[in-house]
């Protein structure tokens, strides 16, 4: 290792609203068509004037608590200057000096092991912008967007490589889904990263400590790691051969190409006075109650991590498992219904929900909202494994029926006559024929081949159509090959 990677994140985060920032529009932008979802504040015609949405005030300061931030007492909202045609007014309200949440931190899992805390420097509220669609003959705006909630997360620099400031975004994630602030679609553009890169390294006995690279919007993990990636060792590189990093002074704003797998240049010098903050005279100070805060903070739902570790002790399932089951909330209450409902048996309704469930969802794209099937299916399936009335094997093929039609597993078993036969007779005929019919395989089991004794169960069970329950299968042919 030449150089120590040091990475800050801002990010930001629409919030889960129904209506916009400073107007009643709708902020569901997504998927609808241009232009249908605005009015005079959020197209910033002349004179029309901005009114504070309460929930997306709320939803920043809970995101701000759930963040382990101070609320200040005295907060504004303040321009920020700029031109750019997806910004109608020529300034974007957002909060300069007195943001809603300062000084917090989230946990992480740390390189070296263990856990590690980053940061938030500050958590603000501002409005979205509009959307710019290029095309062969133009470009064109769409203003859906324009006004929507959205949270900038200020991280400090307290990451040094690439795989924790993954873990930083996903924790971020995750938090934010979990206490309803943000649905994090950033496959939508309703999260975005601003990722800052820096190197520092020993030169000549001196730490070194080059400007940073700003990589602007990166709106997946794969971009964040690539970008990243790709900037620090572009920066090294350029100080090796003494390029214009070592007498820059200021940071430079660059973009990522996805296609060319390159960071290229997009502005040399950016400070915050180039913006001409200034108060927004349009809106009062808010000074946020107490009250009001500590009402918030008792909405607050159970964390991820919290919600982890009272998994693996509650449910005697493994940590691999709980990461998964709380990786999304509504997966999450999904499981605890279900191993209610199957009281005694949660760890097998956890292999049922983090395997055949799962898998079933990602090969048809669906959220954990869509589940097509209730918790009591489960947890019905689970009691009839646990109770013998139907075999493992015959138990996925009953799952693959509840979940095309939605049928009770009980009926399901009972119509197509699946229920497990661990009738000895019935079975013994079966062990019989399969022992007379494959000499060979029982040859091989008295000289001590191992997989001899398998083949002839899974013989026996297909005679029986898979509805032998296989530990009578494995006593009776034991028996019977050892007389
Ligand atoms: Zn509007
Ligand atoms: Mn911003």
């Amino acid at each position: 290792m030449t150089y120590e990677l040091v990475i800050g994140i801002e990010t930001h985060v629409e919030l889960a609203t129904r209506s916009k920032m400073f107007c009643g529009c709708a902020a569901t932008w997504f998927g609808a068509p241009p232009n249908t979802l605005v009015c005079p504040v959020c197209l910033g015609l002349p004179g029309a004037l901005p009114v504070p949405n309460r929930r997306a005030i709320e939803l920043a300061i809970t995101a701000g608590l759930a963040l382990h931030c101070e609320t200040p007492e005295h907060t504004k909202f303040d321009r920020k200057n700029y031109m750019y045609p997806d910004l109608p007014k020529g300034y974007q309200i957002s909060q300069y000096d007195l943001p809603l949440n300062v000084n917090g931190w989230l946990e992480i899992p740390a390189d070296g092991g263990g856990t590690k805390r980053v940061g938030i420097i500050r958590a603000h509220l501002e409005e979205d912008t509009g959307k710019l669609l290029h095309g062969a003959s133009g470009s064109l705006v769409d203003f859906n967007r324009s006004g929507v909630p959205l949270l900038e997360i200020v991280s400090a620099p307290d990451m040094s490589s690439v795989r924790e400031a993954l873990a930083y975004t996903e924790a971020l994630r995750e938090i934010l889904i979990y206490s309803g602030i943000s649905e994090f679609r950033l496959e939508e553009g309703g999260a975005r990263f601003d990722t800052n890169v820096s190197i520092r390294f020993e030169e000549d006995g001196k730490t070194v400590w080059p400007p940073q690279s700003e990589i602007k919007n990166l709106n997946s993990y794969r971009a964040i790691e690539q970008a990243v990636t790709f900037e620090a060792a572009r920066l090294w590189d350029d100080w090796q051969a003494g390029g214009e990093v070592r007498s820059r002074t200021g940071k430079i704003t660059v973009g990522w190409s996805p296609d060319s797998g390159r960071t290229f240049l997009q502005r040399r010098k950016e400070e915050s006075e180039d913006y001409r903050y200034f108060p927004e005279p349009d809106l009062v100070t808010y000074e946020p109650s107490r009250e009001s805060v500590e009402a918030l903070r008792a909405s607050l739902p159970e964390m991820p991590a919290e919600r982890r570790a009272r998994f693996v002790a509650q449910y005697g399932i493994t940590d691999h498992d709980a990461r998964v089951l709380v990786s999304d909330p509504a997966l999450a209450s999904f499981y605890e219904q279900a191993a209610a409902a199957a009281a005694g048996e949660a760890k097998a309704v956890a292999n049922w929900v983090t395997g055949e469930l799962l898998r079933r969802l990602r090969e048809k794209g669906l959220r954990p909202t869509a589940i097509p099937i209730g918790p009591e299916h489960v947890a019905a399936l689970v009691r009839l494994v646990a109770s013998g009335t139907v075999s493992g094997t015959t138990a996925k093929d009953v799952f693959a029926e509840m979940w095309a039609t939605g049928q009770k597993p009980e009926a399901i078993v009972a119509e197509k006559g699946l229920q497990q036969v661990s009738d000895e007779s019935a079975i013994a005929a079966a062990v019989d024929e399969v022992i007379a019919a494959d000499p060979k395989a029982v040859a091989d089991h008295r000289a001590g081949k191992a997989k001899a004794l398998e083949a002839l169960i899974g013989k026996v069970m297909g005679r029986m159509k898979g509805k032998a329950n296989p530990q009578v299968v494995r006593k009776l042919l034991g028996e019977r090959l050892s007389a």
